[in-house]
């Protein structure tokens, strides 16, 4: 332990908040989120972002994108406006993001009054014009259903003064290309135009220049090795739903079993949050962040060294300037926000030629900030199974084995002789052996098991490269065998009618809980067309699509013929 964490102010030479030039309610609002200092993205994208200009960023899910959008746009709001009609446009490709972007909205601009919507099919229509009746500031929205209400007259782009494609590779995915220029087309031409896209193939870069002017660049995920090797440490990720992040954390803690660990969050409140289920999990869990004072956290740096706690819950600011020569494990609790701070954080352990090994929990959505952090570091990051309950059962039998042994070894037993020799009389060593393996066991794992859970296993998102069929869009394709476990829906409207893969994407993400991910080849004949979805989800697509319309007909929807044999 060569130092104790300084406050953050003292260490850090990179902007926070409060230097790019954010309002006071906003700067309030991040203080109360336990935002601590300004991603990569949002420090390079605010300032020109605020001084009105265009840009184009290379960013993934994870790299705090969406705030760095969301800030400027609200900063540049005019408060309590009279007028109804948006100022802000921000198209999105699936429902999902639309809401959870409107919800990052809310959560920053609450104390501006900024009247946001998120807009997308499958929501009763009536809400969105009530809604858009009554005046609205900021319109978060899917491309389908942005083009209903444009059409409709209900939406009007007219007094837009910025607006934001984001996932913008994902948006021409889905086959939204179209939409999104006939959308453009009812814009003003003197607006901001910012577009965010995880990936840049020519046709990103093609859009960008047809519709961007003189934008600031931005590369996040730069490909350059960074500064310094990142140290040989075994380095493994684990795939898992937001929900089920903090059992996993202590499931892989369970049997990682690590001397000391740092746990990595991104923010105060999830340091205090992750803190406390620690604890309940029965670790000795401290928080270390940016709002403690110095007394405060020398303390806690007190405790760790001295091996009273085993865990370590801190923001980046505020650990710092941290050397922990007892630090088996550093955790990385969500994928950092840029490769640089993942071979920062890593580097704590390792050291000297001492063994160290560092875990990072992902997001299914987040997989390809992984890959990145591969390249950049040259290092691979091994994807593991989340350990099952009898993988923990196991280990801690393994754990139990090696302190029986160890006790053997080096203890000396000679005062409880008398216990087992009189036991002896009565029961079998064997027996006698057993029960005393098993108090040992339980003394020293408190009997957590039977209230383990198994936690579900994602799969990792597909790849760009091996996405299904229907991104090849407008044409149509050979028919091919089907992937197992999909089946195909029969839609009885075709190519006369006009309809394009994208009216039934949307309509299928519209109506169900279906992804446009989930959606696999999508054949268009004449006067049918035939779309694959998951078996688990066909009754629901069915029943959605029954329900609705397409291009303002009911159709006939049913499972394709060829499922029952
Ligand atoms: P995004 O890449 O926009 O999906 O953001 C990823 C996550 O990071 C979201 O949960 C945000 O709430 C969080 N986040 C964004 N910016 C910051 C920041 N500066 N500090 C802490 N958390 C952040």
């Amino acid at each position: 332990m060569s130092s104790t964490p300084v406050p953050p102010d003292h260490i850090t030479d990179s902007p926070l908040f409060a230097d790019l030039g954010l309002r006071a309610e906003l700067l309030a609002a991040l203080a109360a989120l336990g935002y601590e200092e300004p991603t990569p993205i949002q420090r390079e994208a605010i300032p020109p972002l605020l001084a009105g200009q265009d840009l184009l960023g290379q960013a993934a899910t994870g790299t705090g994108k969406t705030a760095a959008f969301a800030l400027p746009l609200l900063n540049r709001m005019p408060a309590h406006r009279s007028d109804g009609d948006p100022l802000a446009l921000v198209l999105v490709p699936t429902r999902e993001l639309a809401v959870q972007v409107s919800e990052a909205f809310h959560r920053y601009g609450k104390d501006l009054g900024t009247r946001v919507l998120p807009i997308y099919g499958g929501q009763p229509i009536g809400r969105q014009l009530r809604a858009l009746d009554m005046g609205v500031d900021v319109v978060v929205a899917t491309p389908g259903r942005a083009l209903d209400h444009i059409a409709r007259g209900t939406l009007r782009l007219g007094n837009l003064n910025t607006v934001v494609l984001d996932e913008a590779d994902e948006m021409l995915d889905m086959g939204f290309a179209e939409d999104i220029e006939a959308i453009l087309e009812h814009t003003p031409e003197q607006r901001q135009t910012v577009l965010f896209s995880a990936t840049m193939p020519a046709r990103i870069d093609g859009m960008a220049r047809a519709h961007l002017t003189d934008p600031v660049r931005i590369l996040i995920a730069r490909e350059q090795p960074v500064a310094g090797e990142a140290p040989r440490v075994r380095q493994s990720a684990y795939l898992v739903a937001r929900a089920h992040k903090p059992a996993a954390l202590g499931r892989v803690l369970d049997v990682e079993s690590p001397t000391a660990a740092i746990v990595f969050c991104r923010s105060r409140e999830e340091v205090d949050r992750l803190t406390e289920t620690m604890n309940g999990r029965g670790y000795r869990a401290e928080a270390l962040h940016g709002g403690m004072s110095q007394e405060q956290r020398d303390r806690v740096m007190g405790r760790l060294r001295s091996g009273t706690a085993d865990l370590l819950v801190a923001t980046d600011v505020a650990a710092r300037g941290l050397d922990v020569e007892q630090l088996s494990h550093v955790v990385n609790y969500d994928v950092p926000s840029a490769p640089e701070s993942y071979v920062h954080r890593i580097g704590r352990v390792g050291r000297a030629g001492r063994e160290g090994v560092a875990i990072t929990l992902a997001e299914p959505r987040e997989h390809r900030m992984l890959k990145t952090i591969e390249r950049v570091t040259g290092q691979r990051i091994t994807i593991d199974k989340i350990p099952t309950v009898a993988d923990l059962r196991t280990r801690r039998l393994e754990l139990t084995q090696a302190a029986l042994r160890e006790s053997l070894l080096e203890d000396d037993l000679d005062s409880f002789r008398v216990i087992v020799e009189t036991l002896s009389d009565e029961f079998d060593l064997m027996e006698v052996a057993l029960a005393a393996v098993k108090l040992a066991h339980e003394a020293t794992l408190p009997g957590t098991e039977e209230a383990e859970e198994e936690i579900p296993q994602v799969a990792v998102r597909p790849s760009r490269e091996t996405r299904p069929a229907y991104e090849a869009r407008g044409e149509r394709r050979p028919s091919r065998p089907r992937t197992s476990g999909t089946t195909q829906v029969f839609i009885g409207l075709g190519r006369r009618a006009g309809v394009r893969p994208q009216d039934l994407v949307g309509a299928i993400t519209g109506e169900t809980r279906i992804r446009g991910r989930d959606i696999g080849s999508i054949e268009i004949a004449d006067r049918f067309s035939l779309v694959e979805v998951p078996i688990a989800v066909a009754d629901e697509v069915i029943a959605g699509l029954r329900g609705s319309t397409i291009k303002g007909r009911k159709v006939t929807v049913r499972r394709d013929r060829d499922d029952s044999h």
